[in-house]
């Protein structure tokens, strides 16, 4: 059905729930699926002098951690290095931005995340849903 799918995972405990949907989309071919996880940045106008807090290493640990999560991800699926990416910025317009950069035909994301379920659909969902130039799908995922 798509030939180049985009998978955006939080790493919440949820993630697995909307890779196995991917996979279930691609046909269980890999081949052509990307994996995404976008660290937001650390709150810029937290003050460094008063606090002596290294905004930058904790910004960095950020990233590796993310880093180490999607490849063994990555490496469970059998993807390809170049096909896993870690952004830094604000996951809706950087996940819309990469599905664009990339060509695919369809963006997975769940329903909601980390940001709760407070809204009908999570915020990430709503942001990619305005504006995305392929199909969305998103993955209902429970509240236990
Ligand atoms: P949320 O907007 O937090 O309710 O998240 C809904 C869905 O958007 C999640 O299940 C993920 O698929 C995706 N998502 C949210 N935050 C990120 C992120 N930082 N990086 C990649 N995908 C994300």
């Amino acid at each position: 059905m798509y030939s180049t799918i985009l998978v955006a995972v939080d790493l919440s405990k949820d993630s697995q729930k909307v890779i196995d949907k991917a996979l279930a989309a691609a046909k269980g071919d890999t081949s052509n699926i990307h994996l995404v996880h976008v660290v937001e940045p650390v709150a810029a106008a937290y003050s460094m002098d008063i606090y002596a807090v290294n905004i930058n290493e904790i910004q960095q640990e950020a990233i590796t951690m993310a880093e180490q999560k999607l490849k063994e991800i990555a490496q469970r699926l059998n993807l390809d290095e170049a096909k896993v990416h870690t952004l830094l910025g604000a996951p809706g317009p950087e996940i819309r931005n990469l599905a664009t950069e990339i060509g695919v035909d369809a963006i997975v994301i769940g329903s909601h995340g980390h940001s709760g379920w407070k809204i009908l659909l999570g915020s990430t969902a709503i942001k990619l849903l305005h504006g995305a130039d392929c199909d969305v799908l998103t993955v209902h995922v429970g509240k236990e």
